[in-house]
Parts: structure tokens; C-alpha cells; sequence
């Protein structure tokens, strides 16, 4: 039927430019930790105050810095537009995962209800129109930032609870640390 075929073409589309942006990216060696400072910096004005917490001094991994800085303002973005003026501080941290350095990015916000969970990632899904009508977007970030993670052979995993708030994972492969 329909679904199924606009499901196919969606997969068709993804690997297209998974293939496409893994031969684009310009990798290079980046300190997750210092990557983070910068984009955060870039928020200091916003009503919903954003913590860095339990941060290692140095992480290091091997990516596309302009491209992660998309995936990171666009998850940031969502935590803050998701929140709610009287929301908690948004809160992200970092941490070594086996063979993951992972960011975990959690809002106190409104939350993603259970069956829409496994459709955010599609391309202009966005949850119930009514609640979303002030805050604008096309409903493309999650999808390019699930491109741009698996491109560099990462994961994005999204956990939430309806009125409570939303964690979004991002698994960066390989990554070395060190204590200074
Ligand atoms: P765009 O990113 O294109 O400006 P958008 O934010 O609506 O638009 P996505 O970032 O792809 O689109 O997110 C898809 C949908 O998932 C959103 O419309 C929203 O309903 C839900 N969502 C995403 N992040 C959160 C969050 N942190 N809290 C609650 N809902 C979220
Ligand atoms: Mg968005």
C-alpha cells in the first residue's frame, strides 16, 4: 500500500545520502568536550538555561566538525523549543561508552508520546500539529541528524516520557580519552 511504498522510497532516499555525505565528510581529529563549550557558548541568552554536567576533561573523536555542530544545535534547539518557560535546565553530559563516546543532551519539556517515538526520525514527522504550531520547523532536524550520525558510524537514540521530558543519545564510534 502507500505507507509502504512511501516507507521504501524514505529508505531508498536515506541510504542515497548516507552514501553520499560518508564520502563527503571531512573527518578530523575533534575534543568532544571542548566542541561542546563552543556550541553551548552560543546559548547564554536562552530562557531555558542549558548545564554541561559530569564532563570529561578531553574525548576525542574522529568527524565532521561542521556537520556535528548541526546535529547538536538542531538537538538543542529541540530541548528548548520543547521546554516550557518554568521547564529545569537543560542538561548535557558526556561519557565513555565501550567504544562509544556518547553525548546525552535531557530536557524537563513536554515530552514525546510512546507511539510517535519510532516515527520522529522520518522526514516532516512532527508530533500532533496542535502543539507544535508555535514553535515552527518542517520536521526534517531529527532526520538530518540521524544522516549526519550514521554517516560518521554513530547512532542517535531518542528516550521520553510524555509531560516529563526527552533524552536524545549521540554514540560517536571509536573515541580515546585521557584525565588531565
Ligand atoms: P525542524 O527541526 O525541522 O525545525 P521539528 O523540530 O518539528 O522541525 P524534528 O526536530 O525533526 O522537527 O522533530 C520532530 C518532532 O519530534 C517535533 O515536531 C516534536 O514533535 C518532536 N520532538 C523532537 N524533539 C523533542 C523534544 N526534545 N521534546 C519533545 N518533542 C520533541
Ligand atoms: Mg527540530
Amino acid at each position: 500500500d502507500i505507507e509502504e511504498m512511501e516507507q521504501m522510497i524514505n529508505e531508498i532516499l536515506d541510504t542515497a545520502r548516507r552514501h553520499h555525505m560518508h564520502s563527503k565528510l571531512k573527518r578530523r581529529p575533534v575534543n568532544l568536550v571542548d566542541l561542546l563549550h563552543e556550541v553551548v557558548s552560543a546559548y547564554k541568552e536562552q530562557q531555558t538555561a542549558i548545564e554541561l554536567i559530569d564532563l570529561p576533561s578531553c574525548v576525542e573523536i574522529h568527524v565532521d566538525f561542521e556537520q556535528i555542530k548541526i546535529v547538536l544545535k538542531n538537538i538543542i534547539n529541540n530541548a528548548i523549543k520543547y521546554s516550557q518557560p518554568d521547564s529545569a535546565p537543560i542538561q548535557i553530559s558526556a561519557m565513555l561508552e565501550e567504544s562509544y563516546a556518547v553525548v546525552r543532551i535531557t530536557d524537563f519539556g513536554i515530552g514525546i508520546p510512546e507511539e510517535d517515538l519510532t516515527h520522529i526520525f522520518e522526514p516532516f514527522y512532527r508530533v500532533d500539529k496542535s502543539r507544535t504550531k508555535d514553535t515552527g520547523g518542517y520536521g526534517l532536524g531529527l532526520s538530518l541528524c540521524k544522516t549526519i550520525m550514521e554517516a560518521h558510524g554513530g547512532k542517535i537514540v531518542v528516550h521520553s516520557r510524555l509531560q516529563e521530558g526527552t533524552t536524545v543519545f549521540l554514540y560517536f564510534p571509536s573515541a580515546t580519552t585521557s584525565a588531565v
